[in-house]
């Protein structure tokens, strides 16, 4: 299984076909990760992935759930697990 590689930033489009999007909404997103992809973090399969490139955003997380933050230059990544 691959891992998400934040080396030249992030882009959705690399890994289309692992993520189901969920919800858009212009600069958040909201993907389901279908093919055991791994946390850019903890290397461990996340569930969903959050990406936004807005200075701040509120993201509905399920409680009590671990969660991951990733960053690239532009973007903000958090996983949950
Ligand atoms: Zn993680």
């Amino acid at each position: 299984m691959s891992r998400i590689d934040l080396a030249d930033g992030f882009s959705i489009h690399d890994y289309r076909s692992k993520l189901k999007l969920l919800k858009d909404s212009g600069e958040t997103r909201t993907l389901e990760n279908r093919d055991g992809l791994r946390c850019p973090a903890c290397d461990a399969a996340f569930d969903r992935l959050f990406v936004t490139e807005r200075r701040t955003a509120t993201f509905d997380v399920p409680p009590e759930r671990p969660f991951c933050l990733a960053r690239t230059g532009d973007k903000l990544l958090l996983c949950t697990h």
